[in-house]
């Protein structure tokens, strides 16, 4: 699929202020999109359509209006970011350079949503890592250069 493919298939399942800070959505509105790498909107696409099978909350723009803000991609203004910096703290995150997320997914716990993704690793065209231990699912596309199709860390 072509990345424009990609984007339009997704936004069946996702809305962008979903995927990113209300920062970044507001100054940047629909072309926001352009700070997803493709290789992480194409897995998100296939997580969601042919293995989870089940809405991803994120940004919980569509269910609740946005009450969380930092759960995709951050931008220099968000808290989290912030502090890091004020702290002299590098900070890498995956959320900052569009490729991750963090999902609570309707009818099944983060254990049950990792289980599932590894059980069909096969579907995914790019590796992936998820974050191990926490009760929501973080799904990201650094490639961790294990030879793997996924890694598990804890932050
Ligand atoms: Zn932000």
């Amino acid at each position: 699929m072509t990345r424009s493919e990609i984007i339009t298939e997704l936004k069946n399942y996702f809305a962008l202020p979903d995927l990113v800070c209300p920062d970044t959505f507001k100054t940047f509105g629909l072309k926001a999109w352009q700070f997803l790498r493709t290789d992480y909107l194409n897995t998100l696409l296939i997580v969601r359509r042919d293995i989870l099978k089940s809405p991803m909350i994120c940004n919980n723009y569509l269910t609740a209006g946005k009450t969380y803000t930092q759960r995709g991609l951050r931008c220099n203004l968000c808290e989290i970011v912030k502090e890091k910096s004020a702290q002299g703290k590098i900070y890498l995150s995956a959320h900052l350079t569009g490729c991750a997320g963090d999902f609570n997914v309707v009818g099944m716990t983060s254990v049950q949503a990792r289980h599932l993704i590894i059980d069909n690793i096969d579907k995914l065209p790019y590796p992936i890592r998820m974050e191990n231990g926490v009760t929501w699912l973080h799904l990201d596309t650094y490639d961790s250069g294990n030879n793997q199709p996924y890694k598990l860390f804890t932050a």
